[in-house]
């Protein structure tokens, strides 16, 4: 498919883009209701003509992961001749949803990534190794791999292969982009810089990161944005994306917060009761993705933990955009009455040289406290320095433990994981 940049919202007014966006999920609703057997019956006492304003959409119900988790097949709206893939959301701890997708759903997930990565400048003089595993029936770098091609760019579907392999592929091939994970792009150059690789004049001018968020909440670069930013000497994008959605939150060239495309997207951010939170209130990011075909959805509560940004971007963009993510909505936990944003923590921690590893474990107390353990691999002659860079960072103290890394390693129950978080609440 051809890219056109000029078909997206995203440099309309802010005006015009709610106005464009209330007729959009007037006609989602009306589609959905009549196709979705699942949506036909939340929304029989709904009138799509009723939507006039955002505030009248907010009246519609949620979705929850827990829905899809219980009838996906109820979620289904075309026949099975029409499904031309099936695509898994992330496994992590919870149940695998199957997801379905048409000929159309991919053209728009390739649209979709292509506007996400033209944000950061990239375009098709560009060389891109995307070193995401394509397979386990991933969407994310099939999404990263469509939307590329259709920017036009030279896409190298590189995967996670050994270093002296990633050194012939990056010297061989130049890349002007690399797409992975922060943890691997870390690694990688570590490693590269051990076979005398000099990542730092390599030809990587751009790395995109996924899944972990590498900026702090006034969008300056985590301390493992920096260190990645300082291994690599490149610029460093964080991209967001939760698989249900059928959609992503990408940096711009500004790299002042992730951008939505609301032409294919409508974006909330919502407290505890469900209601809508003012621009920089932390939040649940909701999202309604616009034109898919196979699943669509409503209002579907991500369990992401961010807040929105409105207004005109530098780059010029109206779109919303949404801060780092500071943590799952699970993940939260409570001290002393205080809620704590995991994120917090691991930038405070992050920012320490002595920390090698660490593991933050989380257990019931009672409903208005958690109890809290922090594993670390660093000398005991610091637990005065990490205690006093998590009471500055967070307001709160937790028992410290000295550690190593090899038990540390030892909690997680995926080892190729980087987790900092060991979640051992009992859900009520
Ligand atoms: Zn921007």
């Amino acid at each position: 498919m051809d890219f056109k940049q000029q078909y997206s919202w995203e440099f309309l007014s802010p005006e015009e883009i709610e106005q464009r966006s209330i007729r959009a999920l007037r006609n989602h609703i009306r589609h959905i209701r009549q196709i979705s057997p699942w949506y036909g019956e939340k929304l029989e006492n709904i009138e799509p003509d009723d939507i006039k304003t955002v505030d009248d959409f907010r009246l519609i119900p949620f979705t929850e992961r827990k829905d899809l988790e219980g009838n996906p097949d109820c979620f289904h709206c075309v026949t099975e001749e029409q499904i031309v893939e099936t695509v898994i959301t992330e496994t992590q701890n919870r149940k695998q949803i199957p997801f379905i997708l048409t000929v159309t759903d991919l053209d728009r997930i390739a649209y979709y990534e292509a506007l996400s990565f033209h944000s950061t400048g990239i375009n098709s003089s560009d060389r891109a190794q995307i070193l995401v595993n394509m397979d386990m029936m991933s969407n994310i770098a099939m999404a990263y791999y469509r939307g590329l091609i259709t920017l036009g760019v030279n896409t190298m579907r590189s995967g996670l292969l050994p270093v002296d392999m990633h050194k012939y592929n990056i010297q061989s091939l130049s890349p002007t982009v690399l797409i992975g994970e922060p943890s691997y792009l870390k690694k990688l150059a570590v490693e590269l810089q051990k076979f005398s690789f000099d990542t730092r004049n390599s030809s990587v001018e751009k790395l995109i990161c996924t899944v972990e968020s590498l900026r702090t909440p006034d969008m300056n670069l985590s301390p493992n944005g920096n260190i990645l930013e300082e291994l690599w000497g490149a610029q460093i994008y964080s991209t967001y994306t939760s698989p249900e959605i059928s959609a992503s939150y990408c940096d711009c060239t500004e790299q002042n917060g992730g951008h939505s495309h609301p032409e294919l997207v409508f974006t909330e951010i919502i407290d505890e009761k469900g209601n809508s939170v003012p621009d920089g209130t932390t939040g649940e990011l909701v999202a309604t993705p616009l034109g898919v075909e196979g699943m669509p959805l409503l209002r579907y509560k991500t369990g992401d933990i961010t807040f929105a940004v409105s207004g005109k971007c530098s780059c010029g963009r109206n779109s919303i955009r949404i801060g780092p993510i500071l943590g799952k909505k699970s993940q939260l936990f409570k001290l002393n009455g205080t809620t704590v944003y995991p994120l917090t923590i691991t930038n405070a921690l992050d920012q320490l040289d002595e920390v090698k590893d660490y593991i933050l474990i989380v257990e019931n107390e009672s409903s208005l406290t958690d109890r809290v353990f922090l594993h670390v691999a660093a000398p005991a002659s610091c637990i005065e320095k990490i205690s006093n860079q998590i009471r500055t960072a967070a307001n709160v103290s937790f028992p410290i433990l000295i550690s190593n890394t090899t038990t540390i390693q030892a909690f997680r129950k995926n080892p190729g994981k980087n987790m900092h978080i060991l979640d051992c609440r009992k859900k009520g």
